[in-house]
């Protein structure tokens, strides 16, 4: 008897360290979709979820800060970092670089920490590739009208740009089959009440792949 307890022992302690394994999170979707909302309010409440910071070439906004938004980087030294295989993914997203630093999530998955990526599709799809298991979740409008009232709403691009963006965006949702999971985010709550719910259940899941 004391030999099947020993025996139960090991077989639930191996299937914890498993379960423990922090869980890979990919968010994307077309610009206007809200992702950037949901990420945030995902965070607020998930306290242990870390956000990867990215690395870009572009030049920061108003209100963004070095290393909490971004790395704002030069050109020179992002091409410099791909060649040193320092980014786990990188993109070419509208005419700049992005790309996410290696070292940052690894680190945070071998601790068993969560880590969310919010990342264009080119780059949810070659994480995907090394990470099997990682959750790719994309977000979707409830309809392209919708998408066009929400980038005309932010008043902050030029009509030829909003054109671009629509025309990007209905691209976009061909990839929606390359996704895990897909979220339409109609009513910001009840969006996040679900991203919430997928995160829970990639923690208890016992293959992740
Ligand atoms: P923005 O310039 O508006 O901050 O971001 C533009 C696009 O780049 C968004 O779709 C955003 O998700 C994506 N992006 C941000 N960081 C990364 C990254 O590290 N890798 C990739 N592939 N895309 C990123």
């Amino acid at each position: 008897e004391r030999m099947e307890t020993n025996r139960g022992a090991e077989i639930l302690d191996s299937w914890l360290a498993r379960l423990n394994r922090g869980v890979l999170i990919v968010i994307s979707g077309p610009s206007g979709a809200g992702k950037g909302t949901l990420c945030r309010l995902l965070l607020e409440k998930e306290k242990d979820i870390k956000l990867s910071v990215s690395a870009t070439t572009r030049l920061p906004r108003a209100g963004e800060v070095e290393g909490t938004h971004y790395f704002f980087m030069k050109k020179a030294d992002f091409i410099q970092q791909i060649n040193e295989n320092a980014f786990l993914e990188w993109a070419q997203v509208y005419d700049n670089y992005y790309g996410t630093p290696r070292k940052q999530v690894e680190e945070f998955l071998s601790q068993g920490k969560n880590v969310l990526l919010e990342i264009d599709i080119q780059g949810a799809l070659q994480v995907k590739k090394h990470y099997q298991e990682a959750a790719l979740i994309f977000i979707a409008p409830p309809s392209l009208e919708e998408l066009a009232k929400r980038i005309y709403g932010r008043g902050t691009d030029s009509k030829e740009v909003i054109q671009k963006r629509l025309r990007l965006a209905s691209e976009e949702l061909e990839y929606i089959d390359k996704y895990d999971y897909c979220i339409i985010n109609d009513e910001v709550e009840r969006a996040t009440e679900r991203l919430q719910a997928i995160v829970a259940a990639e923690r208890s899941r016992i293959y992740r792949s």
